[in-house]
């Protein structure tokens, strides 16, 4: 079997000679039947970008003068609540704090941790409340100005198997696994990965990536902690952590599911070609990497399956908005809908703005005049001697996001800003 040391890639990236490919651009040339050899490929970047519901922030808040009170027992920030502590600050005025990325505001039931993160780094005036243990209530203002530390931990992430969606009963269903709740009768499915370049599709038995490999989360440079939690050798997932105030806030956010907000982040890891074992690993494409499809209200036992090429290959990444076709609803459903708020109607101002757009297809599925138009597929499945062609009407995973992420490791290493 021909293979490589660690050190013999890092010299060639140090010399400028090292061939590093993104998983999309080595898929391509699988899928175009000129797949490169061993001699031809030293490292390959992948990626992931999706719902991570384990998501989770650290923050130090410097909030208030010393002595203003002893210890604070509760916090939110804009409306949603932080677990103050472990360490108490006693009459310090600053506050330890463990926000979750699903947790719900108080005041909004559509804004949550995912939309919070994003604001707090892009630098937006946060709002404030404490409770002290005194039962005594304080108010401010912060920004991240004020927040001298603040980490990300992901207690699971970047999964390599899931279970796509749909629902059977005759009734909708909510969950968190659909940006609505979901019609019945086989009337959409819901899926979630992004197939041939999710890194753990692509070292399926963690020989690379382990503990203490490296990682870019959200665009921050990180630390795989080990394996994340429900993780097994069949469904691994990782445990993540790395400093939010080096991560770029194109890469996370909220998204709104009809059981409220959630969290989506990005993952890209580095794979080195060490050997040949390594590089067949690598050659997996989306037709071999099997989706089982379940009913939404029970996970546990797929009713059919089908694979990643049937939901992303030649399917659009993101909408096209023709604003002549908008019949001018009185209730627009997309507005409604829209996950990210990517597109907004106010007082007649149409606008989809693509920065926040996540490419899910929920507003080609919900406009009544096909104002939005985005081929994402229809998956044709068999149950029960029944046949049924589903409309996707909602991916919780954004390739395109995933791809930006792993180009710019490329990048990264290439131009040695990331050492692997
Ligand atoms: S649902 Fe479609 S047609 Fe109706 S207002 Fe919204 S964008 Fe326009
Ligand atoms: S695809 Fe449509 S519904 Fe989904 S985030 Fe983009 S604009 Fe919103």
């Amino acid at each position: 079997m021909k293979s490589r040391t660690l050190d013999e890639i890092n010299d060639k990236i140090e010399n400028r000679t090292a061939n590093v490919f993104t998983a999309q651009e080595l898929k391509d040339l699988i899928r175009n039947e000129n797949a490169p050899k061993f001699e031809d490929v030293d490292v390959v970047t992948t990626g992931t970008c999706g719902i991570m519901s384990g998501t989770a922030a650290i923050f130090h808040l410097d909030i208030f003068e010393p002595g203003i009170f002893k210890r604070a027992k509760n916090i939110y920030l804009n409306g949603v609540p932080g677990f103050t502590g472990p360490c108490p600050n006693e009459w310090l005025g600053s506050i330890d704090t463990i926000v979750y990325g699903t947790s719900h505001s108080k005041i909004d039931p559509d804004y949550g941790g995912g939309f919070l993160f994003k604001d707090i780094i892009e630098g937006n005036e946060i709002d404030i409340e404490v409770e002290s243990n005194d039962g005594k209530k304080f108010f401010s203002n912060i920004t991240i100005e004020n927040i001298p530390r603040a980490e990300m931990i992901g207690t699971r992430m970047a999964f390599k198997n899931y279970t796509a969606f749909i629902n059977p009963s005759n009734n909708q269903v909510s969950s968190i696994f659909n940006a609505i709740p979901m019609e019945g009768n086989f009337k959409s499915f819901s899926f979630s990965g992004c197939g041939d370049i999710n890194p753990l599709q692509n070292d399926p038995n963690m020989n690379i990536i382990k503990k203490g490999s490296k990682v870019l989360l959200n665009g921050s440079e990180g630390l795989v902690l080990g394996n994340g939690t429900r993780s097994s050798i069949n469904k691994p997932n990782l445990m993540l952590s790395a400093d939010m105030c080096q991560m770029s806030t194109d890469y996370f956010g909220g998204f709104k599911t009809a059981e409220g907000p959630e969290i989506f982040d990005s993952v890209a890891l580095s794979i080195p070609v060490l050997n040949e074992n390594i590089l067949n690993n690598l050659m997996v494409i989306n037709k071999d990497i099997n989706l089982p499809i379940a009913d939404i209200q029970g996970r546990h036992l797929p009713l059919s399956e089908t694979n990643y090429s049937n939901v992303w290959d030649g399917y659009d990444e993101r909408p096209q908005f023709n604003e002549n076709k908008c019949v001018n609803c009185n209730d627009c459903l997309v507005e409604e809908r829209c996950p990210t708020f990517a597109y907004s109607n106010e007082k007649g101002n149409k606008k989809l703005d693509t920065e926040k757009c996540f490419g899910c297809g929920m507003c080609s599925y919900s406009c009544i005049s096909g104002a939005f138009e985005m081929n994402t597929g229809l998956v044709s499945i068999r149950i029960d001697e029944n046949d049924y062609d589903i409309p996707i009407a909602c991916r919780q995973s954004d390739i395109r996001r995933a791809k930006s992420l792993t180009n710019k490791l490329k990048k990264m290493i290439e131009n040695r800003e990331f050492k692997i």
